[in-house]
């Protein structure tokens, strides 16, 4: 199988909620994102899908929904409280805010509606909080 991949860098703050130890604080981290898309064909000229359309199908949606904001799981404790501080920079998830969970939702939410229509899929997407961590999610074929 051939894929392409492109990565992102944005800033996003968040807590784990239930943490045992300091990722339960407020914090945050310089994410960088990979996503590696696959096609059943490469099109006419060989590509998977041009780089410029990965930048502008999930980059950007990283960009628009992501960088600079507050990850939040819609059941944390915390919630109420952050939301009166600054509302907007919070962004409610489904999902307590892992890198695990981010690559799925990514995967399985966010590619999904964002790739429809090109052919191609996001087969696997790694989240790394540092350089030293990061979470993979891949598709199975
Ligand atoms: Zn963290």
């Amino acid at each position: 199988m051939i894929t392409a991949e492109r990565y992102h860098d944005i800033s996003v703050g968040h807590r784990v909620a239930g943490h045992e130890s300091k990722c339960k604080y407020l914090h945050g981290h310089n994410y960088r994102i990979h996503f590696v898309v696959a096609a059943p064909e490469l099109d006419s000229i060989g590509r998977v899908m041009d780089f410029s359309v990965i930048k502008e199908k999930l980059c950007m949606w990283l960009e628009d929904n992501y960088d600079h904001k507050f990850l939040m799981w819609e059941h944390d404790p915390l919630l109420e409280q952050m939301k009166a501080v600054d509302v907007l920079s919070i962004v409610i998830t489904e999902f307590n805010p892992t890198a695990e969970n981010i690559a799925k939702h990514l995967v399985e939410q966010v590619a999904i509606y964002q790739l429809s229509g090109t052919g191609c899929i996001l087969i696997e997407c790694r989240v790394e909080e540092t350089r030293k961590c990061l979470a993979t999610y891949k598709i199975k074929l």
